[in-house]
């Protein structure tokens, strides 16, 4: 679909597409130009008496408005960022009106709305209050504002950390194969010279980062490997690793291996996981279909989820989260409530489940593959929160993403005690992160949040190597200096 925007603040025209994907999946927005479109957005606004007067006309296929004033704030800032919420909002309210779809999450489109109620909280109302104000302001459903608010009370439960704290996290950039729905930069595991040479320039990059942190007060809270998949390594890179990180993998109060496919993983390498006091691991299988799994590049079959897990958890690991997909390719509600009932019985830890998004980086933007019916997999989602809930996993974090079926949100589920720091942390912007090798960004958390500051790896393993020296710099200035 052809979407033209007539606007004199052309600055807000991507504002503008995030609130459009609300109601429409797949459209091309046109700004300022002079062409055919199905739906015409015109902006107008003009300024009298210090009010901005600001009015959303849509014409095409639909045919209304909507008008609101605000006051002009003399902070420049604070003007530009009420500027585009009033823009956002007459224009949620003109298409809501046109389309008659109701958004779940109203007209918000960041992808982290816990941060908003906690920026309310921090301005001394209660949380129902900036719950209800989440509603009114932005017409959150009240499914919703229940999720964030469980959401909200779950972290509570957990240790929040201190200015000195600090999380580490070690990127691992390759995968057995390309999932169709990923948007991580990986490369495919077959160039053992490459892993070879990568694993070389992570424990440089990690001894570097040990000496800066012996004479500073930092204090590590989680270690986390991600990627990629970090068990795609052979055991014998994987151990190097290990062993330069030894003092700060004993020293953190929890450690995480992403050990996502089970075909990248065997027993000597959970052996090898174990023998370093690793107990947090994460098996995903995305879905128990075997069509599904070939459809979306997976080669991998439900019982080989079934015999990791099994013999992860004869080994004595007691913390094991799954990863599932609601909204994957031909899949409808009965199939996703089968994966759910599957791998609950296995009795994990805790539970992630995602809502499909299509990124651009991934091979199903590029395939041109579209999004399932919002409302069926909205029906995934619901579910997933029932069943978990009744099966004693509450919902710790969650987080939306841009193209996301049904503009839902992803949830991690776990069990009492068992919710993963690391990702409240991430989510929440509550603890810096110093992230090592390929594809990690890195980010300095000031007391409160008041100030973050980031610093990000090469995402490609190549250019990691070639700029290595640089990358252990860009820390340096971040974290120590
Ligand atoms: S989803 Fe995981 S295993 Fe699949 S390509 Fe992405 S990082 Fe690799």
């Amino acid at each position: 679909m052809d979407v033209l925007l007539i606007t004199p603040t052309e600055e807000y025209s991507k504002d503008v597409g995030d609130v459009v994907s609300l109601f429409i999946s797949d459209y091309a927005l046109h700004v300022n130009e002079d062409c055919a479109a199905d739906i015409i957005i015109t902006h107008d606004e003009s300024i009298v008496s210090g009010t901005r007067k600001l009015s959303i006309s849509l014409s095409g296929i639909y045919y209304t408005s909507s008008f609101s004033e605000e006051k002009i704030y003399s902070d420049k800032i604070v003007n530009k960022r009420i500027h585009k919420r009033q823009l956002k909002l007459n224009l949620y309210s003109a298409l809501k009106e046109a389309t008659s779809i109701s958004p779940p999450w109203g007209a918000l489109t960041g992808i982290r709305p816990t941060r908003l109620v906690y920026s309310y909280m921090a301005e001394g109302i209660t949380l129902e209050e900036s719950l209800s104000k989440l509603s009114s302001y932005y017409d959150v459903s009240s499914e919703k504002t229940e999720l964030l608010k469980a959401v909200i009370l779950e972290q509570k439960k957990y240790d929040s950390s201190d200015t000195r704290d600090v999380n580490i996290y070690v990127g691992i950039p390759f995968c057995l194969s390309r999932c169709r729905y990923c948007s991580f930069f990986s490369a495919l595991a077959d160039d053992i010279r490459l892993m070879e040479r990568y694993t070389d320039c992570l424990i440089k990059e990690i001894s570097a980062v040990k000496d800066m942190l012996k004479t500073s007060e930092y204090n590590i809270r989680c270690v986390y490997f991600g990627g990629g998949t970090p068990t795609a390594l052979s055991e014998n890179m994987l151990e190097r690793i290990f062993i330069e990180l030894e003092n700060i993998i004993s020293s953190a109060r929890e450690v995480t291996v992403e050990s996502g496919r089970p075909d990248s993983i065997n027993r000597e390498k959970l052996s090898l996981i174990k023998s370093f006091n690793i107990d947090r691991i994460s098996i995903n299988p995305q879905t128990k279909h075997l069509a599904t799994l070939k459809a979306i590049g997976r080669n991998h079959t439900s019982e080989e989820i079934e015999q990791t897990f099994y013999l992860a958890r004869d080994m004595g690991f007691n913390n094991i989260n799954m990863d599932l997909i609601a909204g994957l390719p031909g899949e409808k509600i009965d199939m996703f409530m089968d994966t759910l009932n599957w791998a609950s019985k296995m009795n994990p830890e805790s539970l992630t489940v995602h809502t499909l998004s299509i990124k651009r980086a991934s091979l199903m933007h590029l395939w041109k593959d579209s999004l399932p019916d919002g409302n069926i997999v909205s029906s995934m989602i619901d579910s997933a929160l029932e069943y978990c809930i009744n099966n004693k996993m509450n919902p710790y974090y969650l987080y939306r993403q841009k193209n996301q079926a049904g503009n839902l949100e992803n949830i991690g589920f776990a069990k009492e005690g068992k919710a993963c720091l690391y990702n409240i942390d991430t989510m929440e912007d509550t603890c810096s992160v110093i992230a090592l090798g390929a594809g990690g960004i890195s980010k300095r958390v000031w007391e409160n949040r008041k100030l973050i500051k980031r610093s990000p790896n090469m995402m490609d393993p190549y250019r990691y190597i070639e700029r290595i020296d640089e990358m252990i710099e860009r820390k340096r200035q971040l974290f120590f200096s």
